[in-house]
């Protein structure tokens, strides 16, 4: 179903819940956890056609949108307008902003600015039987009931279909400038990241690649990079000019430290360049055996160098290459099994690599998902982080608002 409006998405949602059937809302289909695919059949409901923009007040720094507006026409909006939405997951020219809400997206800038959920200020909803519901608004504080829309914020098309969200947006900061260590080691690396917090400098964005995952995108690197470097940190600076020379310039010396070599870049040329390659490293990783699984654990920062190793020795257990990268500033690795697709013996043994590393994160106070969701692929593990009594509260959310289990089923759990 392709809905042109919120009332067209009640309707759809009322009568599927009149006849049993389930209904999987979708937005631009990039998530990473199989969270839009009907497994159990139904309707998919596709917000597609609901773009509009409802209202922009530039000057109070708020914009109200459709959910099936793309996540990079809301940053092209804010930006012609000398604003910033900061939220920035990697597939924004596919992804939809109700997508990014359902799923709590993150991303490199995530660090600074938080998740998606951060700049949401109100929300409109389909929710079982299929009534419209409305929560905060153009505001920028509300308490007065439960936290309904934190409840839809993350909750994967579960609980019910978000159509539209007013958003808070920022100034832009005036300048940016990323600067990149480049290490022989994990030790080297993590230390590094753990200086930039220890001198109490504020990155914009925290970034790690390991040896693995800087090999597989290495040739595309726009810059020189030493042979022997095995593990990189992607720093970046904002603010205004000044604020981000002084920055830049803390992060190079904390950086510096243990590096092989650091990297400071300037131009505006030079810092698309990088980005548009940091933004190519999945695919890059994916080409080396054709496939991947890859997770999205979070760890406290303090492990990141643990997580890290332990991806490798999974990897090596269960013999498959493997690797990781991600937002190291947040904790959050990309940790991942390379595999041929076509391999069923590879992909049972990256499923059971993936089981363990689950178990891993919570051993280390982690989570199984720092910002894909559980999905259809991650249903079921719950239970490594979450003890009984939790999960029930969690299921009899579910049960509340969903009685008949008709919105998303099979997903989060
Ligand atoms: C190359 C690449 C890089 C990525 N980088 C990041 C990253 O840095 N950080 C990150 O967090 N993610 C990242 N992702 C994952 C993905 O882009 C995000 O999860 C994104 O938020 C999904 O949005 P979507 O519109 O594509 O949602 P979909 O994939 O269509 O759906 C995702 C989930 O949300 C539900 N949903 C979608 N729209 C609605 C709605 N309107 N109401 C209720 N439920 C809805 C679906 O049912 C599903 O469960 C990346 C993906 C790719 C392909």
């Amino acid at each position: 179903m392709l809905p042109q409006n919120a009332d067209e998405v009640a309707a759809v949602v009322a009568w599927c819940y009149e006849h049993d059937v389930p209904v999987v809302p979708r937005g631009g289909g990039s998530g990473f956890a199989g969270g839009c695919v009907p497994v159990e059949g139904g309707v998919v409901v596709a917000l597609d056609r609901m773009t509009r923009v409802r209202s922009f007040d530039p000057l109070l720094w708020r914009i109200h949108v459709e959910a099936g507006l793309r996540t990079s026409d809301v940053q092209r909006l804010a930006r012609e307008n000398g604003l910033l939405f900061p939220p920035d997951p990697g597939a924004a020219e596919q992804s939809q902003i109700g997508g990014n809400i359902a799923t709590n997206a993150g991303g490199p800038h995530a660090f600074k600015y938080g998740v998606t959920g951060h700049w949401v200020t109100g929300l409109e909803a389909v929710v079982p039987p299929g009534e419209l519901i409305a929560v905060g608004g153009p505001i920028r504080k509300d308490v007065a009931g439960y936290d309904l829309g934190g409840l839809l914020i993350g909750s994967e098309g579960t609980l019910g279909i978000i159509t539209a969200a007013w958003l808070r947006l920022v100034p832009a900061p005036e300048a940016a400038a990323p600067v990149v260590g480049l290490y022989a080691d994990v030790a080297a690396g993590c230390a590094a990241i753990e200086a930039v917090l220890g001198s109490g400098i504020q990155a914009a964005a925290l970034e790690f690649l390991d040896r693995g995952a800087l090999d597989a995108a290495r040739a595309a690197y726009p810059f020189e990079l030493p042979a022997e470097a095995s593990f990189m940190v992607l720093a970046e600076a904002d603010g205004s000019a000044a604020e981000t020379a002084a920055t830049a310039a803390d992060l190079s010396d904390a950086l510096g430290s243990g590096a092989l070599e650091v990297q400071a870049l300037g131009s505006k040329r030079e810092i698309e360049a990088l980005w548009r390659w940091r933004d190519g490293v999945s695919i890059a990783v994916e080409t080396v055996c054709g496939g991947k699984v890859s997770e999205d654990i979070a760890v406290p920062l303090d492990r990141l160098a643990e997580a890290i190793e332990t991806t490798l020795a999974l990897g090596a257990r269960h013999g498959l290459p493997a690797c990781s990268w991600g937002h190291a500033g947040d904790g959050n690795l990309h940790a991942t099994f390379m595999v041929d697709p076509h391999d069923p013996g590879q992909l049972s043994r990256a499923h059971a690599a993936g089981i363990e590393l689950y178990e891993a994160a919570a051993r280390m106070h982690g989570t199984i998902s720092g910002e894909h969701g559980l999905g259809w692929v991650k249903r079921g593990h719950l239970d490594v982080q979450w003890n009984a009594a939790t999960r029930r509260l969690h299921r009899e959310i579910k049960e509340t608002l969903d009685p008949k289990n008709l919105m998303n089923p099979g997903k989060k759990t």
